[in-house]
């Protein structure tokens, strides 16, 4: 068992993680005993994983479960208000605990419900998915989409305690799988050589690597979000390391209105966009560059983008919401394990970068 303490003073909190956690929660929360626990999930998760959820967490006595369908198009204003009525139903107090069992749309749900229900209870979150054990459920943003704009209504409130079970990925579909990994190669780009290295030679499904080569690639992963974390817990500057890759990916999701890429195939396009124009502009190697590519690459088939509008992608770019005075800072690879944010970032660069990514294209999705 791993245990990574994110250290943000009196809001300290542990994220553990090890193979079989699921069936032991009620002592991993064991100092949350007393409290009244809402157990929150998907149907879709409750029924591959409950039996061993609900035993682990006997202890706990939870209420619930309340279930509610995962995927984007449910993550939204009704889905809150149905939590909020179960809280209410359920008698939580403010000391009451939601605990959060599902991918990425059940904690950032479930998380604002607890964020907002008298003025703010306890969470604790129990990710299923590679992506939400390794980003969304550590660092406190929770949330629910706005018909018109992608989590615009939310809050900080970071949880009690991150419960990761590695386990839980044997039912995730591979390309769910492949998802989590492209952004765990991210945080080898931007911050950890190992974790890069890693993944030379390993197979492209994380499923099929040793369980301590996983448990330890996952680790990596949340330690680097839980230091970038710390130091800004509130996206004033360096959090923003993070993004490396989402610039021209969120452009990609834009155009094809999230219906084309999974979040990771997106974020993967834009790690070799992002190594491109460090190289373009001198400040990342070729061999570098090239190793990066050829990482994204090896992971497997991502759906193709060749057919997409140049000037579609462009204005996608710089309408992005992290764009400061008319120019989008960029994160770019300096080498492997780092980064810089850039704001010199030129549209005849990222013309550039469009015509590598496109030339990396392979058919097959
Ligand atoms: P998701 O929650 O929609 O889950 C993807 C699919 O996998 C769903 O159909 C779900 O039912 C299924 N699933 C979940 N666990 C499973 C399991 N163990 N076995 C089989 N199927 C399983 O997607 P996601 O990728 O986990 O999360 C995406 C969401 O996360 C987005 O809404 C995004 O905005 C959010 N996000 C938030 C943060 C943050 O900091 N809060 C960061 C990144 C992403
Ligand atoms: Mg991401």
């Amino acid at each position: 068992m791993i245990e990574i303490p994110v250290e943000l003073g009196d809001r300290r909190y542990p994220i553990v993680i090890g193979h079989g956690l699921a069936r032991l929660l009620g002592d991993v929360l064991g100092d949350q005993k007393g409290r009244r626990v809402l157990v929150v999930s998907s149907p879709k998760v409750w029924k591959l994983h409950g039996p061993t959820v609900s035993r682990g967490l006997r202890s706990l006595s939870p209420k619930g479960p309340v279930l509610f369908p995962d995927g984007e198009r449910h993550k939204t204003r009704e889905t809150l208000a149905r939590l909020h009525d179960a809280c209410l139903a359920s008698g939580l107090g403010r000391d009451g605990l939601v605990l959060a069992l599902g991918g990425g749309v059940v904690g950032d749900v479930a998380g604002f419900a607890a964020a907002t229900y008298m003025r703010g209870i306890p969470w604790v979150g129990v990710p299923t998915t590679l992506l939400s054990m390794v980003d969304s459920s550590i660092g406190g943003k929770v949330g629910v989409n706005h018909p018109k704009a992608k989590n615009l209504l939310g809050a900080f409130h970071q949880p009690r305690a991150v419960v990761v079970d590695p386990a839980f990925l044997s039912t995730l579909s591979a390309r769910e799988v492949r998802s989590g990994a492209y952004e765990v190669l991210k945080y080898g780009v931007l911050g950890d050589r190992a974790l890069f290295r890693s993944f030379a030679g390993a197979s492209p499904d994380l499923r099929e690597w040793e369980r301590a080569a996983l448990e330890n690639a996952i680790a990596t992963s949340c330690r680097i979000k839980a230091y970038v974390v710390e130091k800004d817990e509130r996206e004033k500057g360096l959090r923003k390391v993070l993004n490396l890759g989402h610039t021209l990916g969120h452009a990609l999701e834009t155009v094809t209105r999230y219906r084309r890429f999974t979040h990771g195939e997106a974020v993967g396009w834009g790690l070799v966009g992002a190594a491109t124009i460090a190289g373009r502009k001198g400040l990342l190697k070729d061999g570098a560059r090239a190793a990066i590519v050829d990482a994204v690459d090896r992971l497997g088939p991502r759906p193709r983008l060749s057919d997409l509008s140049e000037g579609a992608l462009l204005e996608a770019v710089s309408r992005d919401k992290k764009a400061e005075a008319g120019r989008v800072p960029f994160i770019l690879p300096t080498s492997i394990g780092r980064v810089v944010i850039r704001p010199d970032v030129t549209l005849g660069d990222i013309r550039h970068a469009l015509k590598a990514m496109r030339a990396c294209e392979r058919t097959g999705l």
